[in-house]
C-alpha cells in the first residue's frame, strides 16, 4: 500500500508526470493526481521543461498580496504548513528564499514571518537568527 507521503515524495515538481509517479511506486495514476491536486503541483506538460520556470517566477506565480503588506502563500506546503518552493527537484522553503531576494544575503539559522498573519512570505516580514537576536536585544535594553 502506497501513502501519499510516498506519493508526495516521489511528485516534489512540476516536472514529473502522474504516470511516470504511478508506475515508478506502483499505485494507480488517480491516486498520484490527487495528491498533485493537494499540494497544488502544476499538472504536468511534455515539453515544458524547456522553458522551466525560475524561482522568481513560481515565486510570483503562486503568492498574492494582502492588506497590510502581507503577502499569502497559495503553493506547496510541508506538512505543518511552512510554504515550499520545488523545483528541478530542489526545495526550499519560501522563507528563505524570499528572505535573500529581500536583504540580499544567505540567511543564518532560521528564518519566521515576524508579522502574525500566517505563513506570510513578504521578504520584509522575515527575519533570520542575527536579526531576531538584534531585536530582542533592543527589546531588552541590554
Ligand atoms: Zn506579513
Amino acid at each position: 500500500m502506497i501513502t501519499k507521503e510516498e506519493i508526495a515524495r516521489a511528485l516534489d515538481s512540476a516536472d514529473v508526470s502522474n504516470l511516470s509517479v504511478a508506475r515508478r511506486l506502483g499505485c494507480r495514476w488517480r491516486e498520484v493526481d490527487e495528491v498533485r491536486q493537494g499540494l497544488n503541483i502544476p499538472t504536468y506538460q511534455r515539453g515544458r521543461r524547456a522553458a522551466a520556470a525560475t524561482l522568481e517566477e513560481l515565486f510570483t506565480a503562486q503568492t498574492v498580496a494582502v492588506d497590510g503588506g502581507h503577502l499569502h502563500w497559495i503553493g506547496a506546503t510541508h506538512p505543518r504548513g511552512t510554504p515550499v518552493l520545488n523545483l528541478r527537484n530542489q526545495t526550499t522553503t519560501v522563507y528563505r528564499w524570499a528572505f535573500r531576494a529581500e536583504q540580499g544575503r544567505e540567511p543564518q539559522g532560521k528564518v519566521q514571518p515576524t508579522c502574525n498573519y500566517p505563513f506570510c512570505v513578504a521578504g520584509g516580514h522575515l527575519e533570520d537568527r542575527a536579526m531576531r537576536e538584534e531585536r530582542r536585544r533592543k527589546e531588552t535594553g541590554a
